[in-house]
């Protein structure tokens, strides 16, 4: 960002340059244009009724906060909720259950946290020692698996992540990399509880970048997670393809974008391939799964 860039709008020091959308903006018309993006987000692809109950899954990471304050500003009735997956490494789970805590109480949002310690009495990097499964896949089902929990045991119409265009590109392109269809047929802003325990899932900051929520959450004083990619992400497949992204985005803005939004036009295609077949309730939890135990209820037995 040049230090003599001017707003496109009104001709005050800008703060963001948006090569993607053409866009070069000031705090007060980026703030504008942020804010109502996600609206029209959220209007478009339906994601969260006015009398909605909403949980905001937050992780610390200027994303989840982020989202959570918008949706405050957008007069949404909504809670976070906080999971505490005990990794010790880089203190990454007290940091950042300090900034959701400090964020709640500053913003008055109620929130439930899931310590896995008490809850289970188990850690996310104790659980993935003691399983084949890599510990961001062991992370994930957990926190899935939680994420439902509380959205169905508390009565929450929807439950609201803060996954922003970055994320959803990159997880697209690696689901396309390994043709996965059941997780493209799968992926959207908006995806339906497709089993009663399985809460409506949605993700208003998908047309957003990373550098865009990261500037929303600077300019509102929000105290987030500098580093907030897992200290056990590290070297994994999904941040090379993320970094090989922004590599293709530098030489041609607005490719994520596109490439987001055409699949989007066209993932009804999709949508037959999501395979429900041979799914049933776990005989210990009731979640949906395609043995006798979901996945989550086998590790934490291991564990
Ligand atoms: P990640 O899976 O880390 O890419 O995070 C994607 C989204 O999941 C975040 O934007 C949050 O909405 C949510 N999330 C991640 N980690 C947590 C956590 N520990 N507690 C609650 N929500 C989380
Ligand atoms: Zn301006
Ligand atoms: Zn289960």
């Amino acid at each position: 960002m040049k230090g003599k860039m001017r707003c496109t709008k009104c001709n005050e020091k800008a703060v963001i340059s948006i090569r993607s959308r053409h866009r070069i903006l000031c705090e007060k018309h980026f703030l504008e244009y942020f804010i109502n993006t996600v609206e029209q987000t959220i209007r478009k692809y339906s994601l969260i009724k006015k009398k909605d109950k909403v949980l905001v899954a937050v992780s610390g990471g200027k994303d989840s906060l982020t989202l959570c304050d918008v949706l405050l500003k957008l007069g949404y009735d909504v809670s976070g909720l906080y999971i505490d997956l005990g990794i010790e490494r880089q203190r990454y789970s007290k940091e950042s259950r300090r900034k959701v805590e400090k964020f709640s109480s500053v913003k008055g949002v109620e929130l439930n946290i899931v310590d896995l310690k008490k809850e289970y009495g188990v850690s996310v990097p104790l659980l993935a020692r003691r399983s084949p499964r890599s510990v961001c896949s062991v992370c994930g089902i957990v926190k899935r698996h939680e994420m439902n929990r509380i959205a169905f045991n508390n009565n929450y119409d929807v439950l609201a992540t803060g996954h922003n265009l970055d994320d959803e590109v990159s997880v697209l392109m690696s689901n396309l990399l390994h043709w996965n269809f059941d997780l493209i047929s799968r992926q959207s802003p908006r995806l339906e509880g497709w089993h009663p325990k399985l809460s409506l899932k949605v993700k208003p900051l998908c047309l957003l970048t990373e550098k865009e929520t990261a500037m929303y959450a600077i300019t509102n004083d929000i105290d987030y997670m500098l580093y907030d990619e897992c200290p056990f992400s590290e070297g994994s497949t999904s941040i090379t393809i993320k970094e090989a992204l922004n590599r293709i985005e530098d030489r041609s803005p607005s490719t994520k974008l596109y490439f987001y939004t055409e699949f989007l036009k066209h993932r009804s295609m999709f949508e037959s391939l999501h395979d429900r077949s041979r799914v049933s309730d776990c005989e210990v939890c009731g979640f949906p799964t395609t043995s006798k135990k979901c996945a989550f209820c086998r590790i934490i037995e291991r564990g």
